[in-house]
Parts: structure tokens; sequence; C-alpha cells
């Protein structure tokens, strides 16, 4: 039985319904669940630091880029019903992305600032989406330190990141590539070491690797961001991008002996399997 997982990033305040939309209508019309990064409160002056002169995030949209406000998910009213309504009918997972998604808040090492920002990243989701029980933690730029990493654990969060973000604690499992694993009798570590379809490579090579990534594992994450298909803040999707994920999407799909769950969904079987067992 093979397991595939879709996972999008920084849905937000910025986030029409319409854009999900027009990236995961065909695996919601099949019934099939999408774990959606969240962020709670984006910052608008986010620059990301690891590229060449440090552009603006360009998951915020042109208008707002530099402007020195956060803009909490719930001033989107649209979206959060839009939301709520998938979350119940068991097709989102709604995931944490961090509070404001600036570049450098989770890779803290001071523990009361880290708890203060999941806090507050929690409470405001779980005003925005009371169907929706948030268990699942995805950091901003996959950077988080140790301290945060331990932070989520008391917590009682499922975790999905990079395997570079492992090695300071051993006592996790060190996993690499697509994988998860059991960090304890209760939550799942999600090892995510390649976004698949990503706006820097060409569709047609994005669509070999993620064909190629079905094909070699038993577990595929398949990260991606629903903005990239807009890049840059385009009206419609780039055709090419959306026609490469539409083709991936429908083999997906038709897999045999196949299954696509959500990160909660897949801890919660892998408890009773272990319960049983
Ligand atoms: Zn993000």
């Amino acid at each position: 039985m093979r397991t595939i997982l879709f996972r999008d990033d920084d849905t937000s305040f910025f986030t029409s319904p319409q854009r999900l939309q027009a990236v995961y209508a065909p695996l919601w019309a099949a019934g099939a669940p999408v774990c959606l990064a969240v962020i709670p409160a984006v910052a608008a002056d986010t620059r990301v630091y690891w590229t060449a002169g440090n552009p603006h995030d360009p998951a915020i949209p042109p208008a707002y880029r530099g402007q020195q406000r956060r803009y909490p998910i719930l001033d989107n009213p649209e979206l959060c019903v839009f939301l709520n309504e998938l979350a119940a009918a068991g097709l989102v997972e709604i995931c944490l992305h961090g509070w404001a998604h600036s570049f450098f808040e989770f890779i803290s090492q001071d523990r009361a600032y880290i708890a203060e920002m999941l806090d507050r990243g929690m409470a405001l989701l779980e005003r925005a989406f009371p169907a929706a029980p948030i268990r699942t933690f995805i950091p901003p730029y996959d950077r988080i330190s140790p301290t945060a990493l331990r932070e989520l654990l008391r917590r009682g969060f499922h975790i999905s990141t990079m395997s570079h973000n492992l090695a300071p604690l051993p006592e996790l499992p060190q996993l690499a590539g697509f994988a998860a694993g059991a960090m304890n009798r209760r939550q799942q570590l999600f090892v995510c070491d390649d976004y698949l379809f990503s706006y820097q490579r060409d569709p047609a090579e994005s669509l070999r690797r993620a064909r190629m990534a079905l094909a070699e594992n038993a577990l595929t994450i398949v990260s991606s961001h629903y903005w990239m298909f807009f890049h840059p803040w385009r009206e419609q999707p780039n055709p090419r991008a959306i026609a490469a994920w539409n083709a991936f999407v429908g083999e997906a799909l038709a897999l045999p002996d196949s299954r696509i769950t959500s990160f909660s969904a897949y801890a919660a079987q892998s408890h009773r399997s272990a319960s049983q067992g």
C-alpha cells in the first residue's frame, strides 16, 4: 500500500479560495485531503534571506510588500468560511505554519518567545477554524531550532519538516527523503526533503521528479505552494505549471493500492495499529 500526502504551504490572509481551488479542486472532487500550512498573522515585510538580494517573500502580493504590519487570517472571512467547510468535510487538515511567517521566527533558542508565538498562533487558528482540530506544525522556511522542536514535542504536535533540522535531537527518528516515523506513542514526524513542484524548476522537471518520487517511495509527501502556480501574482495560473500539476494529480488519484491521507489521519492510524499490535 502506497501512501501519498499533499502538503501546501503559505495559506494566509492573502489567500483567496479561488486560488486554492484552481490547484486543489481535482483532489477535493475525488474526496482526497490536502494538508494546508496556515499562517496565523502574516507579516507583510518579510524578506527571504537565503536568496540573493533578499527579495520580499513571493507569497505576499506586491501591493502589500514591505508594509510594517501583520494581517490576521480572521480578517479574510471568505477564506475562513471556505476552509471550515472543507475541514468539516475532512478535505483539509489545517496545520500551524509559524506565527507571522517571518524568516527567523522559529530558529530562536528562547523558549518563552517560541511558547508565546505558539500560544498566539494556536489561539488565532482556533478562532478562525472552529471546525478544524490543529495537530500538526510546519516551520516557516523549514527553519527550526532544537528548542522549538522540543517545545512542539512537549505540546503534542506532529511535525513536518526537512531532515537537516533533526540532527541536534538524536532522540528523534533520523529520517531523510520522504518518510514518516513515530516520535513517541502519539506524535509522528513527517520528513520532506524535496518540494517536488517549485516555480524555480521547469514544470516538466517538477512532473518528472514527482513521478519518480511516487514510483520509488512507499510514502511520498508532495509539497507545494499554491501561489507558485500564479507566480508572480498573476490573475490566472501559469498554463504549463498547472497542466503539469493536473497531470500528476490525475496519476496519483488513479494509482492502484494507494491512499491519499493527511498528517493527523496517518498519525491516528499508526497509533491504532501500534496499540493493536
Ligand atoms: Zn511558508
